[in-house]
């Protein structure tokens, strides 16, 4: 057996009390009548008013509920944010903020955005008379060039959104879809929570139930996940049937440095190009035994996939070959599983692609 390797030094710290507040912001037993430590599945749609107006809090599930009362309260405090918002996927939370701007508004949107965001800006939110510009936002000459008087930038307007699909790590077991949105101005999350409503997409209490859930093993899930892809990503890097490898824990990574001073580690996410064609990745992705086969990403269990012909093939072809996403580029979303087995089933599939 290989002596594990500790993760990487040079990262920040980790955010002071984070693991207590995933376990414990939000849940107060004393809230309960019945004090249960474990927040109780809301189902009912609707509450019961003392007289016409005069309710407890909550009146209709869609405005508000119970479990996702408790949901909403733990997010905000990991994010150390006054409020926080659930809704029923992330491209829904996306769709939200987007309903914060006018027709005519400017959006600027990051090139190698998530394929499904890039649809809707494309595809919905452009018919509707927002102009969208797709712009390398690392490059700050680029971002700066392609603002204009009409465009709306969360600074600009005193605030700061921050926006998550917890359909990933949050949830962290591939079994929720779910979008979260953080604030700390009173009058946006006024104005979010009043879409909320009026656009309707809520994720459901069993689903809020789940979110928590998940949650409270995040802290200890993200470091598996870093000592596992940093693995993953070292030994791809050191075998000859691979051409490049992309993941900002490594010191090859051109962000490397700013990732250190900016996160307190890194996910299990890897990108990697093949060496060959088409043939070869379709081959390799075929022989993985405990990698699964499939879209999505921040599971407790690994997957692989194809950018090109699955998460990405919205993004038209042009773009994908500007961006680099090629027909040998390989997505891993690496999960929880002993890490020896995670490097024999990638070195397998590697050899079994190139005979
Ligand atoms: C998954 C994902 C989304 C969409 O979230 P859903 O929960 O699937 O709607 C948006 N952006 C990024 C970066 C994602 O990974």
């Amino acid at each position: 057996m290989q002596k594990k390797e500790a993760p990487e030094k040079g990262f920040r710290a980790p955010f002071p009390h984070f693991a207590t507040n995933a376990i414990h912001a939000g849940q107060e037993p004393e809230q309960w009548s019945s004090h249960a430590v474990v927040p109780p599945i809301s189902l009912s749609t609707t509450f019961k008013q003392k007289a016409p107006g005069n309710h407890s809090g909550f009146e209709y599930s869609r405005s508000g509920n119970p479990t996702r009362n408790c949901l909403e309260k733990v997010v905000a405090s990991l994010d150390g944010a006054k409020y926080c918002l659930a809704f029923a996927s992330g491209l829904a939370a996306t769709l939200n903020i987007t309903h914060l701007l006018k027709s005519g508004d400017h959006i600027i949107c990051m090139d190698d955005v998530y394929g499904g965001t890039n649809r809707y800006f494309r595809r919905v939110a452009s018919e509707l008379g927002l102009k969208i510009s797709f712009v390398d936002c690392s490059k700050l000459q680029v971002l700066d060039a392609a603002i204009k008087p009409e465009t709306k930038r969360p600074l600009d307007l005193g605030a700061d959104i921050c926006m998550y699909s917890a359909t990933k790590y949050m949830n962290g077991h591939s079994d929720v879809v779910m979008g979260l949105v953080s604030v700390n101005s009173e009058d946006l999350y006024k104005r979010l929570s009043f879409l909320q409503n009026s656009l309707g997409a809520v994720p459901s209490p069993f689903d809020c139930y789940l979110c928590l859930r998940g949650l409270k093993t995040l802290q200890i899930r993200m470091q598996k996940h870093f000592e596992n892809g940093l693995a993953v990503a070292k030994f791809l890097e050191a075998n000859p049937l691979v051409e490049k490898v992309i993941y900002p824990g490594l010191p090859s990574h051109p962000q490397y440095e700013l990732v250190q001073r900016q996160c307190t580690g890194c996910p299990g996410m890897i990108t990697f190009y093949i060496k060959g064609e088409l043939a070869h990745a379709e081959a390799f992705l075929k022989n993985l035994k405990v990698f699964t086969l499939a879209e999505s990403l921040g599971g407790y269990e690994s997957l692989a996939e194809l950018p090109a012909i699955m998460t990405h093939a919205s993004v038209p072809k042009e773009e994908r070959q500007k961006l680099g996403i090629s027909d040998t580029l390989i997505r891993l979303s690496v999960g929880l599983e002993d890490t020896d087995d995670l490097l024999k089933d990638i070195s397998q599939a590697l050899k079994a692609a190139h005979p």
